[in-house]
């Protein structure tokens, strides 16, 4: 059982800011900006690599949820939503997550 399905069963706290049928989202534990949320699909499924054309809608609705967040968050000044898949993406936790991150100027290019 991954970390994030320990969180979906409860068997480990997290702060949770959101909650439907398909989904949950909680604080990360190390935030990297003032808003830093992680939105996961409680389907154990690896990464978005892993993702078979049946997952479509899921995937979809991982991104419209980012942006319901983010405006529940009040982040109107901008955000962004990133997603680490294997090992030199910089993916830790093998179930797929969806990075909210703002309420601070981010820069680009990512490191
Ligand atoms: P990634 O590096 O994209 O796989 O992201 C994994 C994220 O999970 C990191 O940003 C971690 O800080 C976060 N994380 C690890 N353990 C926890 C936890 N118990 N609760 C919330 N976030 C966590």
């Amino acid at each position: 059982m991954t970390l994030f399905e320990k969180i979906i069963a409860r068997q480990i706290p997290a702060d949770i800011v959101f909650e439907d049928d398909q989904c949950l989202a909680f604080r990360d534990i190390a935030p990297q900006a003032p808003v830093h949320i992680l939105i996961v699909p409680k389907k154990p499924l690896e990464r978005v690599g892993a993702a078979s054309q049946a997952d479509s809608t899921l995937l979809g609705h991982l991104l419209f949820l980012a942006a319901e967040i983010a405006r529940l968050e009040k982040l109107a000044d901008g955000y962004r939503i990133v997603i680490n898949n294997g090992s030199n993406g910089g993916e830790t936790v093998p179930h797929l997550h969806v990075h909210l991150l703002g309420g601070r100027q981010l820069a680009w290019p990512p490191g």
